[in-house]
């Protein structure tokens, strides 16, 4: 049985993909609402073309709260060079630009979280509609794709790239170069908790060499994160032949997160005291955060355990926690 035809996607770009030189524009996505009948999403866009090369996709905003992608990606929008670029640079530092413009996670239109609504769907709202836009329009164009994260309001990470282990060991060796020419201060083989709609997972299966961050997070950047970002990506498009000039290439600590016993979650709410602190090491039922009812004094607090020996890479960042959030993830050095 044949899959029926997907309609044309609704959204119009104001720059040409296929032409040469430095373009600044827009994907403009039709909205229709209250405060403008016939009114539109304008996600800024940026194509740099010169001659012949490959293509990378560079992304942030994907989640709206999350800062250090696009900084570096408005900063390099701005500076780049066309005599420097060998083949094409699409830079979108606001992925999903209404939770961007909201400083939200996910899009305030829809509650569409980007990252869970790949392939997406022409016919669809908001978020879904910018999704199949990246999986059927932009996606096919790009060699490699960096999409920047960091850990939003609710998370904050010890600043790394990352890959994702994948079938193909040819494509996975060389995400993982990318990884290495990024150069944060950590690099991660990344588990994710669960991959269905995922950016990610829609480069990977298109052949994609697809490489993440998770380069800080509470909602805010760092002169450091920020600095981290920028050098980042101007390493990764250098690594890949695109950009011009020599990287700068401090050295980096490998993780790994081998499986699911990296994830502690909270059984219960309240106020969280943490016990470890971002990049130290903990042993197997170690405490990593105590968890005190909001209600009464004199009780016990619970005790969030490892269950394993690992470094803490992230953790829960509100002072207070709910049931079921995420309170630590460890990995393990390599
Ligand atoms: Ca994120």
């Amino acid at each position: 049985m044949s899959e029926p035809e997907l309609r044309a996607s609704p959204i119009t770009p104001t720059v040409d993909f296929s032409a040469e030189g430095i373009q600044h524009g827009f994907l403009r996505l039709p909205y229709s609402r209250d405060d403008s009948a016939w009114g539109s999403v304008m996600i800024p866009v940026t194509v740099v073309k010169n001659g012949e090369g490959p293509t990378a996709l560079l992304t942030g905003g994907n989640h709206g709260d999350e800062y250090e992608g696009p900084i570096a990606l408005f900063d390099l929008a701005r500076t780049l060079k066309v005599e420097d670029v060998s083949g094409r640079i699409i830079i979108i530092p606001a992925m999903n630009y209404p939770a961007f413009v909201a400083g939200t996670r996910t899009s305030p239109i829809d509650k569409g979280n980007m990252n869970r609504s790949f392939p997406g769907r022409p016919d669809g709202t908001v978020t879904p509609k910018i999704a199949d836009y990246f999986q059927r329009t932009l996606l096919p164009l790009a060699d490699i794709v960096l999409d920047f994260h960091s850990g939003g309001k609710t998370l904050d990470f010890l600043p790394f790239c990352a890959a994702h282990i994948l079938p193909d060991k040819a494509q996975e060796e060389r995400a993982f170069e990318l990884v290495k020419a990024f150069s944060a201060p950590y690099s991660m083989k990344m588990l994710e908790i669960d991959t269905v709609g995922m950016y990610d997972t829609a480069a990977e299966e298109m052949g994609k060499v697809f490489v993440t961050t998770e380069l800080g997070g509470g909602g805010t950047a760092t002169a450091r994160s920020a600095g981290i970002a920028k050098r980042g990506v101007a390493n990764v498009l250098r690594g890949a032949g695109i950009l011009a000039g020599k990287a700068e290439v401090p050295s980096t600590q490998w993780l790994d997160m081998p499986d699911g016993d990296c994830f502690s979650f909270a059984e219960e709410g309240g106020l969280i005291e943490p016990l470890v602190d971002l990049g130290e090491t903990v042993v197997k039922n170690q405490a990593v955060a105590r968890i005190y009812p909001l209600g009464r004094t004199g009780t016990q607090p619970s005790e969030v355990l490892a269950k394993m020996d690992g470094m803490l890479c992230a953790r829960h960042f509100p002072g207070l926690v709910k049931a079921g959030d995420c309170v630590a993830v460890l990995a393990i050095t390599v």
